[in-house]
């Protein structure tokens, strides 16, 4: 543990919470039996050519891959895409008719769409499979009764989403997602014009599995933030890169 606080001082990673998994210094640590990779998500890690893991990787990437519930925040431009997606891949591991198992939730379609393309990356030959709403209207022919079970994952921003489950029938069904995960969280929980708060808790309230998990990531620390987390996430691991400024 002296190394491992050691390790974390040295890379700016603050933690709080039980038990926090020690954070790995290279990708080939996750190839230990603890964390299950997956060969061909490794091998898609690997080809993206990153030397090592960031500060947020190095201790995320841990954290999630045990299934632990996270509200992370780390600078921007500090790869935060990759510490989510990375452990979904890996937790979903094939493509199953089920029904949607992750839904990533971002503020903007510009940022669905970047973490829609990391992903498409790091899904390659895995047979997942992920889909980004472009359009709610041509929702029924992506999501009806028929072929509601195409996808694995889903990115998108919030009103499309909450615009789907409010459809009579319902054009979405979130009852089988394992990974909830919010992008620039301290942006959709921010009280303002948007509104994604509520249709936060719409959406939240729809993921009705209780295996789901949780994860928040954003750039700042935010209280907003830390009160839903701490309110609704058992076991909850918070982790902070750089300065803390709450
Ligand atoms: P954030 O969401 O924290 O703002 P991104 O996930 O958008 O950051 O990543 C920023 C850039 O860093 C992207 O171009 C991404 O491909 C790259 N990147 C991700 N992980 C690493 C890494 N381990 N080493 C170097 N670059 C990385
Ligand atoms: P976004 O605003 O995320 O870009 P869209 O333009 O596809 O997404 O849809 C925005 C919002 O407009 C939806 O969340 C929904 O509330 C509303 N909307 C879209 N299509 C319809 C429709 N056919 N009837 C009523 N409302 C709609
Ligand atoms: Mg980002």
């Amino acid at each position: 543990t002296e190394h491992v606080n050691a390790l974390r001082k040295q890379h700016n990673i603050t933690v709080l919470g039980k038990d926090v998994p020690a954070p790995i210094t290279t990708f080939d640590e996750l190839n230990k039996p603890d964390y299950k990779l997956l060969p061909r998500l490794q091998e898609n890690l690997l080809s993206r050519g990153f030397p090592q893991p960031t500060p947020i990787q190095m201790q995320a990437l841990p954290i999630l891959l045990k299934n632990r519930a996270l509200m992370a925040c780390a600078p921007t431009g500090s790869g935060k895409t990759l510490a989510f997606l990375t452990p979904i891949i890996n937790g979903l591991r094939i493509h199953k008719t089920s029904g949607l198992r992750a839904l990533v939730l971002a503020p903007t379609r510009e940022l669905a769409q970047q973490i829609y393309r990391e992903c498409m990356e790091l899904t390659k030959s895995t047979g997942l499979r992920t889909h980004f709403i472009s359009k709610v209207s041509e929702a029924r022919q992506q999501y009806g009764p028929e072929c509601k079970q195409k996808y694995d994952i889903l990115i998108s921003t919030p009103n499309r989403v909450r615009f789907l489950l409010q459809q009579q029938p319902p054009l979405l069904d979130l009852k089988c997602v394992e990974w909830f995960v919010l992008d620039e969280a301290d942006r959709l929980m921010e009280e303002g014009q948007n509104n994604f708060k509520e249709q936060l808790d719409d959406i939240y309230a729809a993921c009705t599995n209780p295996q789901n998990r949780v994860a928040f990531f954003s750039a700042t620390y935010t209280v907003p933030v830390a009160k839903w987390a701490l309110r609704h996430l058992k076991n909850l691991v918070r982790v902070t890169i750089g300065v803390q400024n709450s």
